[in-house]
């Protein structure tokens, strides 16, 4: 079987295919040997568990995946890759590919087919521009997985494993952290993916929790708040609020009162019990949703 984090096979594959790699796809393949068996292990793939892979390019993580677990599904855009995908995964039985945008695919049905009564893990070498909408995207529709294994850029995954009430923190950190246990498993550099981006990446693990983090009966208007905080952090949440959602300042004052909180406090210095208990206290206030 051909090694295929080998840069001369991957030059063999892309001249008898005629492939023009697409930057607009995030199509930088990995060439270091080792990382694909660690992302494997990471993410828990086993004889008894699914895998789902988001882009699976020319199959070396896959590969590593199909090793060790019972099934792998792979979604991938790009049709060009599928003709190049039936030649390298050819011996592995326990791979369906998907030819398909996974913003777009159900996944929900995805897994319910592939993976009926298995426990499932997501394992990707994201492409750089679904990052955050792809991750927001599993978390939020509540996907039944057990955890998240992915690469992304290294600035990315310091901003999705920060925690909440740091300056590292955004909105999207909130949301990993409300769904998931984040870390930072290993750092990867420029030099492991041909082409070579001209960034370094790392691989987080988000390990979903039981139940979120903290108690919020209403969680849109808890992301609503935590969204328009994050959009203009440099301000107090009260402004912030009053400008991105129309909320009366005095409400917001209130139930920063209430919560124990300054009326000064920006949102990257609440953590997700100051946040929820805020949010509760504001809907108490303002009645529900507004
Ligand atoms: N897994 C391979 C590896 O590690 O070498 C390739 C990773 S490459 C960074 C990202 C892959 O995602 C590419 O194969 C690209 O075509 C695919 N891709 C990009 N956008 C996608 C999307 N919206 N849905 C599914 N696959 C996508």
């Amino acid at each position: 079987m051909s090694n295929l984090t080998d840069v001369k096979v991957i030059k063999d594959i892309v001249s008898r295919f005629e492939f023009k790699f697409s930057k607009g796809l995030g199509q930088n393949f990995l060439i270091n040997p080792s990382v694909c068996p660690k992302m494997a292990e990471i993410c828990g793939a086993r004889e008894d568990s699914g895998v789902l892979e988001i882009g699976p390019g020319i199959g070396v993580l896959t590969r590593e995946l199909a090793k060790r677990a019972k099934k792998v599904a792979s979604i991938e855009i790009d049709n060009r890759l599928i003709a190049v995908l039936k030649e390298t995964l050819a011996g592995f039985d326990n791979v369906t590919v998907v030819n398909d945008d996974v913003l777009k695919v159900d996944l929900h049905e995805l897994i319910r087919r592939e993976f009926s009564g298995m426990k499932v893990a997501v394992c990707a070498n994201l492409p750089y521009y679904i990052t955050t909408p792809g991750i927001l995207r599993l978390l939020e529709s509540r996907l039944p997985v057990d955890n998240i294994t992915v690469m992304v850029q290294k600035e990315v995954a310091q901003r999705l494993c920060a925690s909440p009430g740091t300056r590292e923190s955004g909105a999207v950190t909130v949301a990993v952290n409300y769904f998931c246990e984040p870390s930072i498993a290993f750092y990867v550099s420029k030099g492991s993916f041909f082409p070579a981006p001209k960034v370094d990446s790392a691989v987080i693990n988000l390990k979903l929790r039981e139940k979120p983090a903290v108690e919020v009966p209403d969680e849109k208007l808890f992301f609503d708040i935590v969204k328009a905080g994050f959009a203009q952090r440099r301000k107090t949440l009260a402004n912030a609020l009053k400008g991105g959602l129309g909320f009366d300042r005095e409400a917001v004052e209130k139930a920063l009162f209430m919560s124990g909180l300054s009326e000064r406090v920006r949102v990257e210095e609440l953590d997700l019990h100051e946040l929820a208990l805020l949010c509760n206290n504001l809907r108490g206030i303002i009645g529900g949703r507004v």
